[in-house]
């Protein structure tokens, strides 16, 4: 048996850093309905297993977080036969026990981004996915415990509120964030997870602190120096994330536990189709075919 393609998203911090790692690297260029996705996509080695990478900021960090080409970039992932999708992002941490350079692999999502595409059913009909479970709880449990074995902390759980910015947040809006039972702040975890589901793929979030969101107030120090920490942390966060995917990864380059067909994500549209058969028109449904596949 073939296989599947693991998909690696690279989000602020870690993007450059893996992509520097991947061995045997074929460029792909792939077109999709949505544009083009935020980089050519990277296929090669990493683990010890097949992967297809992308940079979700593009090289250079040149999207900002509203301007990501989120459904492109998951449209083409799909396109080239990933069905399983390990990302990663930067975030701040609403917790005092969230500590910055420790990652958190997210289990929930708050989604408060009003400016991007969220679906890639517009101008199809109605399509209504179920999200109560964000991300994929079956890829999240193999990655919690691989990270048992990397002698850094990883939260098992979190719940990330991802904002528009691109300013961060005023601390009034920082403060409620937390009251709203949020663990994270960033701006990049919806709409991906909302489309990685409607593309019927298995999805998991690590979240790398770069450091404490305002709520906490910042310690009496230059903001040269404060940077200079946040880099730092990040850094350090990467190397860890790095670690932890080539962990999962190792693990599992042979059986294709990580690859589970049986998995709910990977038939999410099997019930949320809610428009009549024939009222779909056959080039839109054509056009968004690998959607279903
Ligand atoms: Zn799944």
């Amino acid at each position: 048996m073939t296989k599947e393609l693991v998909g690696i998203i690279g989000g602020s911090g870690l993007g450059d850093a893996l992509a520097e790692q991947i061995k045997d690297v074929q460029i792909k260029k792939i077109s999709t309905p949505f544009g083009k996705p935020s980089n050519d996509i990277m296929v090669g080695t990493f683990g010890k297993r097949k992967i297809a990478f992308i940079n979700r900021h593009g090289r250079g960090h040149k999207f900002g977080p509203s301007e990501v080409p989120f459904a492109a970039n998951i449209f083409a992932l799909k396109k080239i036969g990933v069905r399983t999708i390990i990302s990663t992002c930067a975030v701040g941490s609403l917790r005092e026990e969230i500590k910055p350079a420790e990652l958190v692999v997210v289990d929930q999502i708050i989604d408060k981004t009003y400016k991007r595409q969220n679906s890639f059913f517009a101008g199809f009909g109605a399509v209504h996915c179920e999200m109560s479970e964000p991300v994929c709880g079956r890829l999240s449990g193999l990655i919690v415990k691989a990270g048992r074995n990397i002698g850094v902390k990883v939260h098992p759980k979190g719940t990330y509120v991802c904002m528009e910015g691109p300013q961060f947040s005023t601390r009034a809006e920082s403060l409620m964030h937390k009251g709203w039972g949020g663990d994270l702040i960033g701006m990049t975890a919806m709409p991906e997870a909302k489309l990685a589901r409607e593309a019927q793929i298995c999805y998991a979030l690590i979240a790398l602190v770069s450091d404490f969101d305002c709520w906490r107030g910042k310690r009496a120090m230059d903001k040269q120096t404060l940077l200079r920490e946040i880099i730092g942390n990040l850094n350090t966060a990467s190397q860890n994330c790095m670690e932890l995917v080539r962990h999962v990864l190792v693990r599992h380059r042979r059986n294709e536990e990580i690859a589970d067909s049986g998995c709910g994500c990977r038939k999410s549209l099997q019930l949320a189709v809610w428009i009549k058969e024939e009222q779909i028109k056959k080039a839109v449904k054509k056009r968004l075919g690998v959607l279903f596949e």
